[in-house]
């Protein structure tokens, strides 16, 4: 039997097969930190679905695992490459295939970055909600993959609530359309809801049909400074009880702030320990802003009093605080969500645990959903950092996913499990539900080649 690269380069031609080192490295790691670091044999770059179906009939003829990969942008090794795999990109097919301002749809390859969809629907005065800090990056199909959050969730939800219909090629080449175009659907069970958030362990994703949403006319943005971080984190609570639904609600801690301050020059720091980010949109924006503004003030922030424009500069800072610098050994971040009524107690809890191991906490949270990224790190001097300071990362990281799951949170809000959140999985989801999944798993891919050792 012909080796998998001779056959790859056979069925798909050679210009579409890379197998030099410089590809080989660039494509064997998403952003994760890297627990097990492995080259693939090859990288395929798909450019149609015949391709996409062409590499998965070749690898599952001879047992090859296959990762997919959108722009590598994730944050827990979901793409990261395993021993012998091939990397099967998808970026290449990134085209906008259909957009209909009527019904309120696109279909899209899977490659089409999440930021170029939403320069094409807002030609229509629409938008695609679910808005990941990497939507300048990240692809579709990989917001679909690991059912992406985003800073407009808040109110528009995540990934699986604007994914109407995907098309599927199965771990045998079969191509199949789950879904509907249509905003309503019941039949049968729902394998699109399947599919999203599967990690490329089920089939790989190569059309994806979105629920498009209004561009709000208008939106405003408030910034409350907090002396606290605590109070801050009541904020949030604040306006749910006032029953005003924002389409975001984010908030940063003092290091949060402090970093932007060194990146940017900004002077946020000098203004408050914490800060609370929230948008209204819509007509009745204004409205809703001036219903909170008063009991943000009430709960002791310094709060902007007009539609801000510096406000929105803060939103754009606040897209990009996280990836500035990759977490690594000495640098570790979580992506837990808790239930907003547990907001204010997870925070005291980091700080408390901070303290107590001995290293640095910066905190952002996409608070509107409870979910946190808290980022733990230690200092280096010229000759490194001392002795425990692995170990005190890792007791407080892994304090950080316990706390969240004794409130009734979970390890992963957005980013997924990957590879590296398989070590909490067992944590929460108990061994009927574990069994259950991989039994699913084997339905779909009974030889086990789809990003094995990933998700489940
Ligand atoms: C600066 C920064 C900010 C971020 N902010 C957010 C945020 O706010 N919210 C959030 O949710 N995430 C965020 N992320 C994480 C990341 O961007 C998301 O997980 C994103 O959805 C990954 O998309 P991608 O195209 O890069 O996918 P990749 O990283 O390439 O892949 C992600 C997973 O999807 C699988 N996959 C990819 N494409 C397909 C396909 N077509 N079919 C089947 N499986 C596939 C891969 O195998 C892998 O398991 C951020 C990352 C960075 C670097």
């Amino acid at each position: 039997m012909r080796s998998i690269v001779d056959e790859l380069v056979s069925v798909l031609g050679a210009d579409k097969v890379s197998v030099d080192e410089a590809t080989l490295a660039a494509y064997a790691m998403d952003r994760a930190p890297v627990l097990d670091y492995q080259l693939p044999v090859a990288v395929v770059r798909a450019g149609s679905v015949a391709d996409v179906q062409a590499a998965v009939r070749a690898c599952t003829a001879r047992r090859v695992s296959l990762v997919a990969r959108g722009a590598g942008t994730g944050l827990s090794g979901g793409a990261h490459a395993s021993e012998g795999c091939v990397v099967l990109s998808l970026e290449l097919m990134n085209r906008i295939l259909d957009l209909n301002p009527d019904d309120e749809t696109a279909v899209v390859e899977p490659g089409v970055i999440n930021a170029d969809l939403n320069a094409a629907a807002a030609l229509h005065g629409l938008m695609y909600a679910p808005d990941p800090a990497s939507y300048k990056l990240s692809t579709i199909g990989g917001n679909v993959a690991t059912n992406a959050g985003g800073l407009r969730c808040a109110k528009y939800g995540v990934t699986r609530d604007s994914v109407l219909a995907l098309d599927v090629v199965l771990a045998d080449g079969t191509l199949i359309h789950t879904g509907h175009r249509t905003f309503k659907g019941v039949a049968g069970y729902d394998l699109t809801g399947l599919f999203v958030g599967s990690e490329g362990t089920l089939g790989i994703v190569v059309g994806i049909t979105v629920r498009l949403r209004y561009l709000p006319r208008e939106v405003h943005t408030i910034a409350a400074f907090y002396p606290d971080f605590r109070s801050a984190a009541a904020g949030v609570l604040t306006v749910g009880n006032a029953r005003v639904q924002p389409a975001i609600m984010e908030l940063l801690d003092g290091g949060s702030l402090a970093q932007l301050d060194r990146i940017h020059g900004s002077e946020l720091a000098s203004r408050g320990a914490s800060l609370l980010l929230i948008q209204t949109d819509g007509f009745g924006a204004a409205a809703e802003a001036a219903a909170i503004r008063p009991l943000l003030a009430a709960g002791g922030a310094v709060v902007t009093m007009a539609a801000s424009a510096e406000a929105e500069q803060l939103v754009e800072l606040r897209r990009n605080s996280r990836g500035v610098e990759v977490d690594d050994e000495y640098r570790v971040g979580e992506d837990v969500a808790v239930p907003r009524s547990r907001l204010v107690d997870y925070v005291a809890e980091l700080q408390a645990m901070a303290v107590k191991h001995a290293v640095q906490l910066k905190v952002v949270a996409h608070a509107g959903d409870g979910n946190l990224h808290p980022t733990f790190w230690v200092d280096r001097t010229g000759t490194g950092v001392d002795a425990d300071a692995m170990e005190r990362l890792g007791a407080a990281l892994d304090d950080s996913v316990t706390v969240a799951l004794a409130m009734g949170g979970t390890i992963t809000g957005e980013h997924g499990v990957g590879q590296y959140k398989l070590r909490w999985l067992g944590l929460e989801q108990k061994e009927p539900v574990r069994e259950l999944q991989r039994r699913i798993k084997e339905l779909f891919d009974p030889a086990g080649i789809l990003n094995p050792g990933k998700a489940i």
